[in-house]
C-alpha cells in the first residue's frame, strides 16, 4: 500500500495546513531538534487509528491538537489526511472502487475523533482494519520511534512475539477472530 500524500492541520506543531507528497522509494526528514519530526510520524500513526495517548507523546487524545504559542492561539480542532493509492485494489470490498483513498482523522476538543474514508464516516475500526493487513497501521513494526530499539532488546518473550507476528503479517487475523468471538 503506498501513500501519496500526507495533510496535516491544526496537529500538534503544524499548525497551518502542511502538504507532504510521499513518492515511491526512500523519503528522508531532516531538520533541527524540536522542528516536528518525529511529530509526522506521530501523525501518520494517528490517522490510521492509534488511540494511545502515549503512542502520541501525551496525556490525553486532545494533545495532538495545536495548543497554541506565544503569538499563535491555540486551535480547537486537528486533522490529519493520508492519501494512498488503491490501484491494485487491496483495500476491503466497502472502498475498492477507488483508485486513492483519502482517510481523514478530525478530532475536536472535548469531542473525539471522527474518521472518514474517500468522504464516508466510518469507524475507527475500520481504519485500523484496512491498514492491519498491509503490514502498515498505527502499530505496525514498521513505525520505529525514538528509543524503541533499545525497547524491544529489553522486552518480555510475549511483546516481542506480538511484533514478530505484525511483522509477519498474521495480526490481522487475530483482530479478525477477536471481534467474531465478540459477536
Ligand atoms: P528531535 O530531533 O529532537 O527528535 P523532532 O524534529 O522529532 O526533534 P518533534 O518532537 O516532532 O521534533 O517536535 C517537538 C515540537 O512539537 C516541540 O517544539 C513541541 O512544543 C511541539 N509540539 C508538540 N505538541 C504540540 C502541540 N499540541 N501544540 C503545539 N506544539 C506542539
Ligand atoms: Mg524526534
Amino acid at each position: 500500500m503506498q501513500f501519496t500524500r500526507l495533510r496535516l492541520n491544526g496537529f500538534k506543531s503544524f499548525v497551518d495546513q502542511t502538504d507532504l507528497s510521499i513518492h515511491p522509494g526512500l523519503t528522508g526528514v531532516v531538520g533541527p531538534n524540536g522542528c516536528g519530526k518525529s511529530n509526522l510520524l506521530e501523525a501518520l500513526r494517528w490517522v490510521m487509528g492509534e488511540n494511545r495517548a502515549s503512542a502520541m507523546r501525551g496525556s490525553g487524545m486532545d494533545d495532538v491538537i495545536f495548543a497554541g504559542t506565544d503569538s499563535r492561539s491555540a486551535r480547537h480542532y486537528a486533522e490529519v489526511t493520508l492519501q494512498v493509492d488503491n490501484s491494485n485494489r487491496l483495500a476491503p470490498a466497502a472502498f475498492n472502487d477507488a483508485d486513492t483513498l483519502d482517510i481523514v482523522r478530525r478530532i475536536t476538543r472535548d469531542a473525539g475523533s471522527v474518521y472518514r474514508i474517500n468522504g464516508k464516516e466510518v469507524r475507527a475500526r475500520d481504519v485500523q482494519m484496512l491498514f492491519a493487513d498491509a503490514s502498515t497501521g498505527a502499530h505496525s513494526p514498521a513505525l520505529v520511534r525514538q528509543g524503541q530499539i533499545s525497547e524491544l532488546i529489553s522486552a518480555k518473550p510475549k511483546a516481542r512475539r506480538r511484533i514478530l507476528e505484525e511483522a509477519a503479517g498474521i495480526s490481522g487475523l487475530y483482530a479478525r477472530r477477536h471481534d467474531a468471538e465478540l459477536r
